[in-house]
C-alpha cells in the first residue's frame, strides 16, 4: 500500500508553527509579519484565492492589507502602487494575484517587485536565486514540495526524478530546486518531449505539473515510485453541490496501489502554497527586521 502524502495535515503544522513563533514574536513586543495582497477585477476563482491567504493570514497571526483595483486599471498605475508597496517598510512581503486583465503584462508587473518581497518568489532574481548557495524566496509552489519531501524523509539524494511540465512557477523551478537541493539527477518533459512514457518509466520521484487529467497511467509508473501530483484541473461532477471536483494529472485510483508515496488531488500540494507563502512573508519579515 502507498503512503498518501497529507498536504492537508503539514500544511496545518507549518501554520501551527508559524502562529507559536507570531506569538512569541508579540510576547517580545515586536509587529507581527505583514502581507498585502493586489487583485485585480472580479474573476471568481481569484478572489477564492485570495480569501484562502487572508484566512490563513488571520489563522497565524499576520496583519494583512488587501487591495483591490478594477480590471480597467493601467499597467503604469498598478505599477505606481507596486513601487509604493516596495517603499513601504511596514509590509514585508506583498503578492499581486493572477492572471491580470489582457491589458496588463503579468512580466513587466512581476519585475517591479522588489524581490526581497516577493513573496511568491516569481521575479527573475528569486527564481536564478534557486541555483545560488543563498536562495532569498523560493518559489511557492515548488517550495511547497520540496517541504513535503523533506518531512516525510523521501530520499532523493542520487535519485533520478523526472519532472512533467517546465513551466515558470512549477516545473522548471521544482526541476531547479531538485537538483540543487535535492542533489537528483533530473529530466525534465515538456509538450515536445517525445515517448514520454520511457521517461516517467525511469522516475524513482516523478512530479507531474501539466494540467491534464489522465496524463499519467499505471502502464508509465515504475512500481515503488514516488509521485507528486501537482495537477489541479476543474472538472465536472454534477455528483458535487459546485458541479465540479479537481482533478490531478495522474490516474489516482491505477496508479496509488504501485506506488511508494503519492499525493491525491485535492489535499497534496495545493494546501501546500498557501503555507509556503506563509513561511516566505515570515523570511521576508526578519530580514526587513
Ligand atoms: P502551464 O503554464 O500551462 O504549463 C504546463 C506545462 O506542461 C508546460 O511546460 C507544457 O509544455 C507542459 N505540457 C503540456 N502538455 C504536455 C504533455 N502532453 N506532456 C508533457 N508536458 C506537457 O501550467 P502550470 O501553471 O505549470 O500548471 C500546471 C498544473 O499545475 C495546472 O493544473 C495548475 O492548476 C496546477 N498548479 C497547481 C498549483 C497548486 O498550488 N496546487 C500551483 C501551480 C500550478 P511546454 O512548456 O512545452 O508548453
Amino acid at each position: 500500500m502507498p503512503n498518501i502524502i497529507d498536504g492537508r495535515q503539514i500544511s496545518k503544522d507549518i501554520k501551527s508553527e508559524i502562529a507559536a513563533k507570531v506569538q512569541q514574536l508579540k510576547a517580545d513586543g515586536h509587529r507581527v509579519p505583514h502581507l498585502a495582497i493586489i487583485i485585480v477585477g472580479d474573476d471568481g476563482a481569484s478572489h477564492t484565492y485570495v480569501n484562502g491567504k487572508i484566512n490563513a493570514c488571520k489563522a497565524v497571526g499576520f496583519d494583512f492589507t488587501l487591495m483591490h483595483f478594477a480590471s480597467t486599471i493601467s499597467e503604469q498605475k498598478l505599477i505606481k502602487h507596486i513601487q509604493q508597496m516596495n517603499e513601504d517598510s511596514d509590509i514585508d512581503g506583498f503578492i499581486v494575484q493572477i492572471p491580470l486583465p489582457e491589458h496588463i503584462s503579468v512580466e513587466h508587473i512581476t519585475e517591479q517587485i522588489a524581490p526581497e518581497k516577493d513573496v511568491d518568489g516569481f521575479t527573475n532574481q528569486n527564481f536564478g536565486s534557486i541555483v545560488s548557495d543563498n536562495p532569498l524566496l523560493l518559489p511557492a509552489t515548488p517550495f511547497g514540495i520540496m517541504e513535503l519531501i523533506r518531512r516525510y524523509e523521501i530520499s532523493t539524494t542520487g535519485k533520478n526524478c523526472v519532472v512533467v511540465g517546465a513551466s515558470r512557477i512549477a516545473g522548471a523551478p521544482l526541476s531547479l530546486m531538485m537538483l540543487q537541493e535535492g542533489q537528483a539527477t533530473v529530466t525534465v518533459c515538456h509538450k515536445a518531449t517525445v515517448d514520454l512514457k520511457s521517461h516517467t518509466k525511469e522516475a524513482d520521484i516523478l512530479v507531474v505539473a501539466v494540467g491534464k487529467p489522465g496524463l499519467i497511467t499505471k502502464d508509465m509508473v515504475k512500481e515503488g515510485a514516488v509521485v507528486i501530483d501537482v495537477g489541479t484541473t476543474r472538472v465536472e461532477d454534477s455528483s458535487k453541490k459546485s458541479g465540479f471536483r479537481l482533478s490531478g494529472d495522474v490516474v489516482y485510483e491505477e496508479v496509488a496501489p504501485i506506488t511508494s508515496y503519492i499525493t491525491p488531488v485535492p489535499g497534496g500540494v495545493g494546501p501546500m502554497t498557501i503555507a509556503s507563502l506563509l513561511l516566505n512573508t515570515l523570511k521576508a519579515y526578519e530580514r526587513n527586521r
